[in-house]
């Protein structure tokens, strides 16, 4: 049963000859690693950096993030390489905090549903209207994704980009099954820009390069991925971050990809 009939629908969604892309560790760890990552990043001509300070750990005894330390680390590299950060809010509480130090503030799988946390990441971005970027909960329908958006858009800031990143499913050998459909779904449905995020469904750096090619023919119009100058040493998600030499590669295989449907990546 499919609880919406597109066909025929145009696409809404932004057009733009943009892929804009969110790399960056899992964690903000130490100015060293973060910085190698912005280097990089900015030296490959890319606008963000994204990195966690309040980390939304699955088991509580793993690292749960630098917290504010982290917050400064971000926003000094930030300035030094010229490019915009991007980090997750995982507490109301926190609002303030995060958004007095990055220009974008993510949300997580897990907290799709906290209303609040929503209402208030909408109320504290109201003036600025600093990007907000809204993972779909792993077990929510694109319905409920679109539902839940507007706790934020109402709240006085309607700068999103929806994020896609993998369900819950029976599937097991991957860490979430990537809906790769929902960017065309979302484009039809909505005004959003669609962001999908190739790291967190693969589990395994192995699989990144596929799904981020993927989501560039499916339409997306941005993309997330996760890199770390050592991946082994990483305190969240070391599996499945590309080393930096990987992610230039890819990038490289990106930049032509896009090309062929006249986008640049920045
Ligand atoms: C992340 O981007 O580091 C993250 C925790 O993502 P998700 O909420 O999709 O698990
Ligand atoms: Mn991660």
């Amino acid at each position: 049963m499919i609880d919406t009939d597109i066909t025929g629908l145009p696409d809404l969604g932004t057009k733009t000859d943009e892929i804009t892309i969110f790399a960056g560790p899992c964690s903000v760890e130490s100015e060293e690693q973060f910085n190698a990552v912005a280097e990089c990043v900015a030296a490959n001509g890319l606008h963000w950096i994204r990195g966690g300070a309040f980390k939304p750990r699955t088991n509580p005894h793993s690292f749960q993030g630098l917290g504010e330390e982290g917050l400064q680390i971000m926003q000094a590299a930030g300035k030094t390489y010229g490019l915009k950060t991007l980090t997750e809010v995982v507490d109301s509480e926190h609002c303030d905090l995060v958004h007095s130090y990055v220009d974008g503030l993510q949300i997580g799988t897990r907290n799709m549903a906290n209303y609040s946390l929503l209402k208030n990441v909408g109320r504290v971005t109201a003036d600025s209207h600093k990007l907000v970027l809204f993972k779909r909960g792993m077990a929510a329908t694109i319905a409920e994704w679109l539902a839940a958006v507007q706790y934020i858009t109402m709240n006085g800031n309607d700068n999103v980009i929806l994020c896609e990143r993998g369900l819950r499913t029976f599937e097991t050998a991957t860490r979430f099954t990537l809906d790769i459909s929902a960017v065309p779904v979302i484009h039809k449905q909505s005004l959003f820009p669609i962001c999908v995020d190739v790291s967190h469904p693969a589990g395994v750096r192995d699989l990144v390069p596929s799904l981020a090619k993927a989501a560039i023919a499916v339409g997306c119009d941005s993309i997330m991925i996760e890199v770390h100058p050592d991946p082994p040493q990483a305190k969240s998600d070391g599996p499945q971050q590309l080393t930096l030499p990987q992610f230039n590669e890819l990038l490289a295989q990106l930049r032509e990809i896009a090309a062929v449907f006249g986008k640049k990546l920045v």
